[in-house]
């Protein structure tokens, strides 16, 4: 009865060379990714009242969850999630540049697009151990720039991910070692901005109607 499927890559997995390898994406899609995706059916096969949620209703309401499997669904719903969202906001052939409202934004509430930079590298690279770096839309509509431990998202405290990073270490570890910040560093060449532009334009709209 299992629902949720890895999502094909939009892109060849060495388009990303030099700053993201090959084998580094064929693992982290092919691999690590269809794990969570595995291990997210399995634990819903257990609760088949479940199997008409969306993957966002899962992870951001998990109190709703049965306790029995919250953390499964925690942690495999919200790698499942974060992994989809992160293979989005990368793009082959260069980055681009934040854009329109997203542009003003950082502009306004994080003093620019350099200290955005180095408030999100500073969330990357401090993360300790594994986990992510965001740029987020709190409920409050406010830009905020964080990390999170293992798998869990901004959605599990209502925010909105705008962009993430995984600094987990199998993101880079086959090209990097333990070089994260080189890493880092690198992803800032591969961002889809335009992606991430667009969605901080949904969050706009919502708002506007409420
Ligand atoms: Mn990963």
């Amino acid at each position: 009865m299992s629902h949720f499927e890895l999502p094909a890559l939009e892109f060849a997995p060495d388009a990303l060379e030099p700053y993201i390898d090959k084998e580094t994406m064929m693992i982290h899609h092919d691999k690590h990714h269809q794990t969570y995706v595995t291990n997210l059916n399995a634990a819903l096969d257990k609760h088949p009242e479940l199997k008409d949620n969306s993957l966002t209703d899962l992870i951001a309401h998990l109190d709703k969850v049965p306790e029995d499997i919250r953390t499964a669904v925690r942690n495999n719903g919200g790698g499942h999630y974060n992994h989809c969202f992160f293979w989005k906001v990368l793009i082959p052939g260069g980055s681009n540049k934040p854009t329109g409202a997203l542009a003003e934004a950082i502009d306004k509430q994080l003093g620019g697009f350099e200290k955005f930079k180095e408030a999100f590298t500073n969330a990357a690279t401090g993360q300790f151990g594994s986990g992510w770096a965001w740029l987020m839309v709190t409920k409050q509509n406010v830009l905020k720039v964080t990390n999170t431990p293992n798998q869990d998202s901004p959605l599990m405290d209502g925010a909105t991910p705008l962009l993430g990073l995984d600094v987990w270490e199998h993101a880079y570890y086959l090209k990097y070692q333990n070089r994260r910040p080189e890493y880092v560093k690198n992803f800032f060449n591969v961002i889809n901005w335009d992606f991430v532009s667009d969605v901080y334009n949904k969050t706009l709209d919502t708002e506007a109607v409420h």
